[in-house]
């Protein structure tokens, strides 16, 4: 079907207003956050729907021509999760779907898709209600595009990730039907648990159009530090020390010494830009158990012989250190004209080994790694920065091989990421062949015509 027959239909469903058909507009989006080669398909299409409805005559429309489409929230993911593969594709926007309505009684919020994630946070802080998941893209990215990429973040290691606190979807079948899966019942094993399926399915089951979440009471206080080391193992050890201390930390970043230094330059935060390494790290629960908390972590880390300790001494403060940590991305992105990212993690007991490789693997290929994550869940964020195609060439093999050794011991290619289209070559040898045909047959039996999203996760293996 050719691109004016597509733009027809969307306009007669959703109304000429919200359909975008212009080739300037169009261009938007081809990019996302993590994008740097540009796919050479131009949309069809992008279509702002504003019911279930909606989405659910669009998405009947482009099953019965085979037509791709792709969700699409704030386009902030980081594993090429938004790329476009096919010709005519529709871009299916979630813009319209804002609504919060939070019910104190149920401890849930029943939120649209297209709700941002600090719109949530702040509807629940206003009944005294905590939505713990806090990617440090929460300012911008949206719920769905979190539901869909099962979003990690600083808090998920004492909180868990989204998945946590999906309590039940609404979703638009790729045929068109809508269905609801799970709901605010605190327990509920009425057959398969779709709802979890479709969290982190990166958009390739269907379309999320509305969401329950689960709340928890706020916690009364926090208290935030900061502790930094002459070498990379102390710190290693002293988070796997911590985290079997009998503190959770509601909050353990992990920085190495080049991003210290970059995000110092970007922020003047007053980091120790000689430590090796540094660890913020926050605690919460209740106000007379802080000082208790912070207290035992201290003594670990003097232990394990931090050069550097600090207390902030208020709330100000400790903001001002976590927003200098979510500038980490951009901060290195001023370091080299381009960079490889990810999201390995592996088993916590490990995280020295996983941080000791990679340094060895930035000398033997002689390639400048900066280093951050939530290493309280053993999630890092290696950042390999490279200029030249040699340099590229380089970098490329150091990440291939850096996956490999993860596999190895245990750990996996994407902590919160999602494949995208940048982690399939890695999907067999993680999930093995067995499991993986498990997934494209769940794939297939969903959505058959392989419309949605399509070439996301799977790539070609999906015609294998
Ligand atoms: C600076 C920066 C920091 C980040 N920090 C973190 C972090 O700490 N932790 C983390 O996990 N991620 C992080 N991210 C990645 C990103 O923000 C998350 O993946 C986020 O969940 C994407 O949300 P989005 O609204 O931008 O979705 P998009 O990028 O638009 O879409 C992401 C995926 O979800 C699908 N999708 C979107 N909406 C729907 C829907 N309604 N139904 C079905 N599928 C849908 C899309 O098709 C796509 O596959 C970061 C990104 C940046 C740029």
């Amino acid at each position: 079907m050719d691109s004016a027959s597509i733009v027809n239909k969307l306009r007669a469903i959703a109304g000429a207003g919200n359909v975008v058909s212009d080739r300037e507009e169009l261009v938007c989006y081809l990019f996302n956050a993590r994008s740097r080669e540009l796919s050479e398909h131009l949309p069809a299409a992008a279509v702002q729907p504003h019911s279930a409805e909606e989405v659910s005559e669009i998405l009947r429309f482009a099953n019965e021509h085979a037509i791709p489409v792709i969700p699409r929230g704030q386009g902030s993911c980081l594993s090429d999760n938004t790329t476009i593969m096919r010709e005519q594709t529709i871009i299916l926007s979630l813009s319209n779907f804002r609504k919060i309505e939070v019910d104190p009684q149920t401890l849930t919020a029943v939120v649209g898709p297209g709700a941002v994630t600090a719109e949530i946070k702040a509807a629940a802080a206003e009944h005294g209600l905590f939505y713990p998941p806090d990617p440090a893209s929460f300012t911008y990215s949206t719920i769905g595009g979190n539901v869909a990429t099962d979003a990690g973040g600083l808090q998920c290691v004492k909180y868990g990730t989204t998945k946590s606190y999906v309590a039940g979807l609404q979703v638009v079948l790729p045929n068109g039907e809508i269905i609801r899966c799970g709901g605010k019942c605190i327990k509920d094993v009425t057959g398969y648990n779709l709802t979890q399926l479709f969290v982190g399915s990166e958009g390739t089951l269907g379309v999320v159009t509305e969401i329950i979440l689960k709340l928890i009471p706020q916690p009364e206080g926090k208290k935030a530090m900061l502790a930094a080391f002459a070498d990379v193992d102390s710190a290693a050890g002293a988070i796997s020390r911590i985290m079997v201390s009998g503190v959770v930390p509601s909050i353990m970043e992990f920085m190495d010494n080049p991003l210290i230094r970059a995000v110092e330059e970007a922020t003047q935060s007053g980091f120790p830009v000689d430590a090796a390494a540094m660890l913020l790290i926050e605690v919460d629960g209740a106000r007379n158990t802080l000082d208790d908390q912070a207290n035992k972590i201290r003594a670990v880390c003097e232990e394990l012989g931090a050069v550097h300790l600090h207390i902030a001494a208020t709330d100000e403060e400790a903001k001002h250190v976590w927003d200098a940590r979510r500038m980490s991305l951009s901060a290195l992105y001023k370091k080299a004209r381009h960079r490889l990212s990810g999201d390995p993690a592996a088993p916590i007991d490990r995280l020295g080994d996983e941080l000791r490789k990679l340094q060895e693997l930035g000398e033997k290929y002689g390639i400048i790694v900066g280093c951050y994550g939530h290493a309280g869940d053993g999630n890092v964020h290696p950042c390999i920065l490279f200029d030249t195609d040699d340099e590229r060439e380089r970098a490329h093999k150091l990440r291939s091989e850096f996956h490999e050794f993860i596999i190895s011991i245990g750990g996996t290619v994407s902590a919160e990421h999602g494949v995208g289209h940048e982690k399939i070559p890695y999907m067999e040898r993680q999930l093995g062949k067995a499991q993986l045909k498990v997934m494209i047959d769940v794939k297939k039996a969903i959505d058959p015509k392989n419309i949605m999203n399509p070439g996301c996760m799977f790539g070609e293996m999906i015609h294998e």
